[in-house]
Parts: C-alpha cells; sequence; structure tokens
C-alpha cells in the first residue's frame, strides 16, 4: 500500500474505539454528527480558531486523532455551550473539547500553553482559599507568563469597583475541597470515563 493511499477497515477500527472513548469520557455521541456547522456558525470564539469546531468532530470521526489533539481549537474553547444548544444532534461539544484538551495534556501536546498555564494559576488560589482572588491570580500568570504588566492598567479601576479585592476570601472547608480536586484529577491523569 503507497503511504497517501488510506486503509479504510484500519481508520473505523481506530475512530470506532476512539469514539467509544469519547462518548464514555464525554457523553458525546460523534456518530450523529451530520456536519451541518451550526456549532461552527454559532460559535463566538470560531474567529480565533485554528479549526473550526465541525472539523474537529470531523476529525475524530475520521480518526484524525492527532490532528484534534494539536490543534488550539479545544484551548480557545471557552466552554460557553453555544454550539450544543445549536446542534441538531444535541451533541456536547464542549465535553469533547475538554476531553481532548485532557489527553492531549497527557500526552505533552499543549497547543496553547497560556491556557493551560491560566488554568492551573486559576486552580492553585481555589487550592489554596477555596475559591479564586483574583488579584493574585493576575499577578501570578502574569509573573509566570513573564508578560508581567499585562492587563495592569485596568487594575486600579477593577479595584476602586470593588471587582478585585486586596485580601482573598476564604471558604470554611477547604481540606474537602482539596480532597474533591485531588480525586477529580487523578481521575482524569488515568483518563477516567463518566458514568
Ligand atoms: S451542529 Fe452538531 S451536527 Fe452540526 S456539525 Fe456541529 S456537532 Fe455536527
Ligand atoms: S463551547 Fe466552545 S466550541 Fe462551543 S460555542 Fe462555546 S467556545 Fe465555541
Amino acid at each position: 500500500m503507497n503511504a497517501w493511499e488510506l486503509n479504510l477497515s484500519e481508520i473505523n477500527q481506530e475512530a470506532a474505539a476512539f469514539k467509544e472513548q469519547l462518548r464514555k469520557r464525554s457523553g458525546a455521541n460523534l456518530a450523529e454528527c451530520c456536519q451541518c456547522g451550526k456549532c461552527t456558525a454559532a460559535c463566538p470564539f470560531a474567529p480565533y480558531m485554528d479549526v473550526m469546531p465541525r472539523q474537529i468532530v470531523r476529525y475524530v470521526q475520521l480518526a484524525q486523532l492527532e490532528a484534534a489533539l494539536t490543534a488550539k481549537t479545544p484551548w480557545i474553547c471557552a466552554s460557553c455551550y453555544t454550539c450544543s444548544c445549536r446542534c441538531p444532534q444535541e451533541i456536547n461539544l464542549p465535553a469533547l473539547m475538554e476531553c481532548l484538551r485532557q489527553e492531549a495534556t497527557r500526552q505533552g501536546k499543549i497547543a496553547v500553553k497560556e491556557v493551560d498555564l491560566f488554568a492551573r494559576t486559576f486552580m492553585k488560589t481555589v487550592r489554596a482559599f477555596g475559591r479564586s482572588h483574583e488579584m493574585l491570580m493576575m499577578g501570578l500568570f502574569n509573573i509566570r507568563s513573564l508578560h508581567f504588566f499585562q492587563d495592569l492598567r485596568y487594575a486600579p479601576t477593577l479595584y476602586l469597583k470593588g471587582k478585585i479585592h486586596l485580601l482573598p476570601q476564604r471558604i470554611k472547608d477547604r481540606a474537602t475541597l482539596r480532597r474533591l480536586i485531588e480525586q477529580s484529577t487523578s481521575q482524569v491523569k488515568k483518563g477516567g470515563e463518566k458514568a
């Protein structure tokens, strides 16, 4: 077989295995996608994506896993659910994007490192205080991303309007929250499935 020829039986087996894995983990039945494109038309972040949401589904349907896992799109997706509200097949695209982010992280293929850094910095403050502390989070993020002065000009206005606070607010039972986060993190690392 030439390098450019596709072995459809192999692709179908691989696609079936991956779709089954995604179905269990995300609840998204990608076989029902009819490629209508409504998800892409509705997505407010599509202009910033390198691959459109409809195409991500297509990649997975065709077992083009490398293309799906290395795309920036899952990292740009804001999990706003606009796509799945418009989808005639009620496909849970945000859950699919989340699974692709998790898998890409496991395989060391994070396409937009700043998004991953932002999420990890956010979780750091949540672990510490039980809720996010925007001022600390943005400070940490700017330092870790080496964008020291990014968005700094907004801080005085946000502070005066009471949107950000100098001191963090803490919840009472932080230990339980940390335990829940650890459980969830270790399940994701193991490639946990939804019931
Ligand atoms: S809206 Fe739904 S059915 Fe249409 S392309 Fe997107 S995921 Fe597929
Ligand atoms: S959930 Fe993600 S893919 Fe769907 S509309 Fe929102 S940003 Fe776009």
